[in-house]
């Protein structure tokens, strides 16, 4: 049921353009990719390779799961959720990001020995905690061992425009946590684009406009009926999602077995 969502074929001329790149589709970056898209940002996530949440082999404290859920499927769900709020999803390593926030970024992906450069107004990195592709930027880098975090400010880096996002921010190593900090990201960096949309609520018709309020940019309200078909269309894709076992392979550190991704053959 996920999908991947794919653009017209870009040309040598000019290259691709978005409102938004967001650098990694894991847990933090789809996060931030559903707000964004829901705020009309038009919004592509480029990833490569899988989170590192895949090598979970039963993820028990995401809120609204109080069994539990397969990583890998939770993903799933997440890039479903990203998807269709209205994000662009494509499988693509970033290599190399310039720019700024007057003239634009530029991103160079390769994917399937293919090299193609993407336009942006914006930049959420929420890659591995590994900023190598971006040292055009005069940021704030801690190094811990092999590992590089940005420092930012509610996912603001130094430089306009360009924001993190995730392990990348240093944020602490739990899947909701990431996700937190990717939303945070993405409401602050709707902020700064002057877009109103603050809340992002649902909410039952009459909500603000029974007490004489309008109804807030970012917020809507709808009546029982569209409030039931809603729910029954979330039902269904639920049990639709739950059905089966998940049939992603169970995934593990890579030096443990002979695959670079670490998959283990069971
Ligand atoms: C073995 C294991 C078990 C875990 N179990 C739990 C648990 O039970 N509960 C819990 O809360 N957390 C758990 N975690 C932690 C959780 O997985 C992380 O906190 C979370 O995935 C971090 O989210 P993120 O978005 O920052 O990074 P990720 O989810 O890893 O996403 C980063 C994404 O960026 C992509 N990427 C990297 N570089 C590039 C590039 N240059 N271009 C494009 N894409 C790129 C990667 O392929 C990846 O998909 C576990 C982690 C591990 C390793």
């Amino acid at each position: 049921m996920a999908t991947e969502t794919t653009t017209d074929e870009p040309t040598d001329e000019l290259p691709e353009t978005y409102d938004l790149l967001v650098v990694g589709g894991g847990v933090a970056g789809l996060t931030a990719a559903t707000f964004t898209a829901r705020a009309g940002i038009d919004t592509l996530v480029l990833n490569d390779g899988e989170s590192v949440l895949n090598r979970n082999a039963h993820l028990e404290n995401v809120p609204g799961f109080p069994a539990g859920i397969n990583p890998r499927l939770f993903g799933e769900l997440l890039k479903t959720q990203a998807t269709e709020n209205g994000a662009t999803f494509q499988s693509a390593r970033v290599i190399e990001l310039t720019g700024s926030l007057e003239d634009g970024f530029l991103a160079t992906a390769e994917a399937d020995d293919e090299s193609r450069t993407i336009h942006a107004d914006r930049v959420i990195v929420a890659s591995f905690p590994n900023a190598g592709f971006l040292e055009a930027f005069d940021l704030e880098i801690r190094q811990a061992g092999q590992k590089q975090y940005v420092e930012t400010d509610h996912g603001r880096t130094g430089v306009e425009g360009l924001y993190v996002a995730g392990r990348l921010a240093e944020g602490y190593h739990q899947a909701v946590i990431s996700a937190g900090d990717g939303a945070k990201t993405a409401i602050g960096l709707i902020h700064d684009a002057g877009i109103p949309f603050y809340n992002d609520w649902v909410v039952p018709e009459g909500y603000f406009t029974d007490r004489g309020r309008e109804v807030p940019p970012g917020c809507e309200e709808i009546d029982a009926a569209e409030q039931k078909a809603r729910q029954a269309d979330s039902r269904a894709a639920m049990r639709e999602y739950f059905a089966e076992p998940h049939e992603a392979q169970q995934r593990t550190h890579p030096s443990l077995v002979e695959d670079e991704a670490g998959r283990i053959n069971w």
